[in-house]
């Protein structure tokens, strides 16, 4: 049973920094990793967000304070998978600001809250809910082994038409998969290849 607290939510990090994926690529944004995962995909890069610890409670009023004090144009909530919490109440409260509101999920739980892109990111270990396909915005892909691209297929037919698609190498994998990636574009070109910038720059 995950833990809730009115007014509060458990937030592993927050950091003002590039977009480093996906179609905003390259923009200022404040990441907001809410902790709390439950799905378990055994390459993950911050497996220390699945666990959530109390002393990792804030209340959104200080997260909307953390925003407000940055230059932030968009709002990246990501994980962990942040629809483990009800992100209703955040969502109220940033729409205040002249900000946009992002998502990155794996799609597991119900959508909370009002978002202006939703970032679906599927994973084969855990299913989709449906209400993922229809509204995503964008539906990024991680390819770990040569099987991943058949799914990634299947996953985008699933997908509203509308969505963008993104391809993107498991970063320890990159080295040996990355050209695999860009032939898989070449040949299938509603696809675009997501590059993770941010490990590039070695920044957040
Ligand atoms: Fe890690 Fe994301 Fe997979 Fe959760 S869904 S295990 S945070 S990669």
């Amino acid at each position: 049973m995950v833990k809730r607290i009115d007014g509060m939510l458990p937030v592993m990090e927050q950091f003002y920094t590039l977009q480093g994926e996906g179609l905003y690529s390259g923009q200022a944004a404040y990441f907001i990793r809410l902790s709390g995962c439950d799905v378990g995909c055994h390459w993950c890069d911050v497996k220390e967000s699945w666990q959530i610890e109390d002393k990792q409670f804030i209340s959104i009023l200080s997260i909307l304070e953390r925003v407000a004090a940055s230059n932030a144009r968009i709002v990246v909530v990501t994980g962990g998978e942040p629809f483990t919490h009800d992100l209703s109440q955040l969502c109220l409260e940033l729409s205040k600001s002249n900000v946009r509101l992002h998502v990155e999920t794996a799609g597991v739980y119900p959508i909370t809250g009002h978002w202006d892109w939703i970032c679906l990111s599927p994973k084969k270990f855990k299913p989709v809910l449906e209400e993922y396909y229809q509204q995503a915005n964008e539906l990024k892909v991680v390819i770990y082994n040569q099987s991943d691209f058949e799914w990634a297929e299947n996953q985008a037919k699933k997908t509203n038409l509308n969505a963008r698609l993104f391809i993107q190498a498991e970063w320890s994998k990159e080295p040996e998969i990355s050209m695999s990636l860009v032939t898989f574009v070449k040949n299938n070109p509603l696809w675009t290849l997501s590059v993770q910038i941010h490990k590039y720059l070695a920044i957040p």
